[in-house]
């Protein structure tokens, strides 16, 4: 589906959602739908305070606050809470069913497309179910920080070696001038 009709269904929804509980349709929460709805990919309250900013909507961050729980709520937008980090976001329709993967060093998230994780007998098993998203966190660590890892083991492993090194070498020259002690004390 492309995306102005995606846009179009989701503003249909969200009507729908504000009429049902009797909440107020504001130009301020459409637009902020309909920001959200034009862009894809993750982002946190601050890069969207930001990002609409710079669009020229002028929208407070109670507004923006109040309006994601709105579309929490109604399924229309989905939280995520990538470990230690702020809470991010993203838009639910019209994006391809994904997982995340999240570097626990450096925070970083990629997503990971076009995986079904279910085999057909677990499908069978969630009959009864209907899916309508699903998400996966896969928690580890990203090539570029394995990579800082291992040069700094590396570097730490040399350090030792220079120590143990330089320990010896000490030791070689303590035991000479134990042994000229000697000489001169005979
Ligand atoms: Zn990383
Ligand atoms: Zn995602």
């Amino acid at each position: 589906m492309d995306n102005t009709k995606i846009r179009e269904q989701v503003k249909n929804e969200f009507t729908d959602y504000l009429t049902l509980r009797k909440h107020r349709k504001t130009p301020e929460r459409y637009a902020i739908l309909d920001h959200i709805y034009s862009t894809k990919g993750h982002f946190d309250m601050d890069t969207l305070y930001v990002s609409m900013k710079e669009s020229n909507f002028r929208v407070s961050r109670a507004t923006l606050y109040n309006t994601i729980e709105l579309l929490l709520d109604c399924g229309l937008v989905v939280r995520h809470q990538f470990g230690d980090n702020v809470a991010q976001y993203e838009r639910a329709y019209g994006n391809e069913n994904h997982h995340h993967v999240i570097c626990l060093e450096c925070g970083a998230v990629k997503e990971y497309k076009n995986v079904d994780i279910f085999t057909p007998s677990q499908q069978k098993k969630l009959k009864r179910f209907k899916i309508s998203y699903y998400s996966m966190y896969i928690y580890g660590m990203c090539s570029g920080c394995e990579k800082k890892r291992k040069v700094a083991e590396k570097a730490k492993k040399a350090e030792e070696k220079q120590k143990l090194q330089n320990g010896a070498s000490k030791a070689k020259v303590a035991s000479k001038d134990a042994k000229l002690n000697i000489k001169r004390n005979k």
